[in-house]
């Protein structure tokens, strides 16, 4: 597999990440990226940029040199209701949307409560992919977890940016949640959580865990644009 988008990029907007939009596009083109997304973190995250940051990306055209761009979020979840911290109105302007947890939006909980709080999210029917499911911090039961994710069709993200800073100890975690992804027959996406635009397209962690799991090209929605652009359009 050579997979050539990358639905999970973070730019200076974000507050903790280093580059800027124009950066992106220069080395995406550079390593040969098809197209990535744009996935600014939400309000909440401290630092994070206002909604209109979120919603005024309408104006960034859809092909930066060559480079096709998704309007994007990595929303944070900020209750055990499972609820963002983007409204709908921002949310009907993007083409993706991530939901995530992070500590400094919602406290890490019980495997049970972890699990529930993810659930509430996906059947809220407002979210795409749920963001780096493998993270420790975070436990979730992983089979009802990845059971919901195909009832619903959504996405589970395969974050190569998962194995270093602050998520180093969620290896095993991702190669269980892909082999589980693989035999409930979930789709997944590809993302390097970038917060400097040299690690955007970096997957080798990602083909990795493809490999130990023999993890099937059809239900990497990230393979092909075509694949992708039809899961998103299917979802709206
Ligand atoms: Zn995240
Ligand atoms: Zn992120």
């Amino acid at each position: 597999m050579n997979i050539k988008i990358d639905t999970h990029v973070h730019t200076i907007a974000s507050g903790h990440a280093y580059s800027t939009f124009y950066e992106y596009v220069q080395i995406a083109k550079q390593k040969g990226l098809e197209m990535f997304a744009l996935t600014d973190h939400g309000p909440m995250m401290p630092g994070a940029s206002h909604l209109y940051h979120l919603s005024n990306q309408v104006i960034i055209p859809e092909v930066v040199e060559g480079v096709e761009i998704l309007k994007g979020v990595e929303a944070n979840i900020v209750n055990s209701k499972g609820e963002i911290d983007v409204p709908n109105y921002v949310l009907k302007k993007l083409d993706l949307v991530i939901a995530s947890l992070h500590p400094p939006c919602i406290k890490p909980a019980n495997t049970d409560e972890n699990t529930l709080t993810l659930m509430e999210t996906i059947k809220s029917g407002k979210v795409d992919i749920i963001g780096h499911p493998g993270n420790k911090t975070y436990e979730i039961h992983q089979y009802d977890f990845v059971k919901m994710i195909k009832k619903y069709e959504m996405a589970i993200e395969i974050n190569s940016g998962s194995f270093v800073g602050s998520r180093a100890d969620s290896w095993d975690n991702c190669v269980n949640i892909a082999r589980l992804a693989k035999d409930i027959g979930a789709y997944v996406t590809t993302g390097s959580d970038a917060h400097i635009h040299y690690r955007i397209g970096e997957f080798e962690k990602i083909y990795q865990i493809f490999k130990i799991v023999d993890f099937p090209e059809k239900l990497v929605i990230t393979s092909s644009k075509d694949k992708l652009k039809s899961f998103l359009r299917n979802r709206r």
